[in-house]
């Protein structure tokens, strides 16, 4: 698996599976346990939730198919703004790592910017990394504004943003990326299949699938997986797909490829925020 390094020196692999809407319905539960384990037997070693999927539903199926295979498992898990106080930050995680069954998050989040002041958040993600319960913290949905309000020491220090980013949204572009990789702070594009919209059928990448015997949703995953620094976290409930999607990590696109896709989808052209799903 190819791997993206953290500010802190650890490393994190640049494909993930996405839960969001997981957990949401118990006559699901067993089949999503299923499929995110039958992930794992394909090689899926990052996942990404939230207390905010499914209300704490997607951290328990992470939590039961997980068991006995943590140490092959990067755990990303996203706390909600309003429990972002010193106290609260913690109680949250330490109700995550129950749901989750686990003793541990590898990088955990702030879902996206708040009321509370960052200094407070901050604060209890050191806690949270002093008692082992966090290995490293970030931010997401944080635009430029939102990110230079955090305290300057901990600028430098985020695992990542997860942010909107695919070919058809990308805002992030503007000046948030920048400003990350100024900082070898990762992205993590979330919506990397712009959720399965007209992205998926869109002429160009129809013809860029076909000169390389690949899918549309590859080649919108291999586009972002050649930005800089950059990790997907496309969500499916189908072994099947899961399987598609990490083949992307093979596809090399040409600089004819690049340019056609860059054509039909540009980067930004005037000052633009993040979009949030
Ligand atoms: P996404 O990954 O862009 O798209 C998911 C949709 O694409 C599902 O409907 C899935 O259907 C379908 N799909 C997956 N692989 C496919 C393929 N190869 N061909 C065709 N369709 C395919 O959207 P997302 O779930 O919004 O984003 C991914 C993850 O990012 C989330 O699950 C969540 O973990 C995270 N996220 C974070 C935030 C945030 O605010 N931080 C916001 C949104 C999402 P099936 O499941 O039926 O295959």
């Amino acid at each position: 698996m190819r791997n993206v390094n953290l500010p802190s020196g650890n490393s994190m692999p640049a494909f993930g599976l996405g839960t969001w809407r997981m957990g949401e319905h118990t006559d699901r539960y067993q089949r999503e346990v299923d499929v995110l384990r039958a992930a794992l037997d394909l090689g899926v070693s990052l996942i990404d939730t939230a207390e905010m999927y499914g209300e704490g539903g997607a951290e328990e199926v992470i939590g039961e198919a997980i068991q006995g295979r943590r140490d092959e498992i990067f755990l990303v898990s996203k706390l909600y703004p309003h429990n972002a106080s010193r106290n609260g930050v913690i109680e949250a995680c330490e109700r995550s790592l129950r749901r989750l069954n686990c003793d541990r998050i590898d990088l955990y989040l702030l879902h996206w910017p708040g009321s509370i002041p960052p200094a407070q958040t901050f604060e209890a993600f050191h806690a949270l990394q002093d008692s082992g319960k966090i290995v490293d913290f970030g931010v997401s949905n944080f635009n430029l504004g939102d990110l230079e309000n955090i305290p300057e020491p901990d600028q430098a220090q985020l695992g990542c943003n997860q942010v909107f980013y695919n070919l058809a949204h990308r805002e992030v572009e503007w000046e948030v990326a920048d400003w990350c990789r100024q900082r070898s702070i990762p992205l993590m594009a979330y919506s990397p299949l712009d959720q399965a919209s007209s992205l998926l059928r869109a002429p160009v990448l129809t013809e860029v699938a076909a000169r390389h015997s690949a899918s549309a949703a590859q080649i919108a995953l291999a586009w972002l997986l050649h930005q800089p620094n950059t990790v997907v976290i496309p969500k499916s409930v189908r072994p099947q797909r899961i399987e598609e999607n990490l083949a992307a990590l093979d596809i090399k696109l040409s600089t004819e490829d690049l340019a056609e896709l860059d054509k039909a989808y540009p980067a930004p052209a005037q000052p633009v925020r993040l979009g949030m799903r």
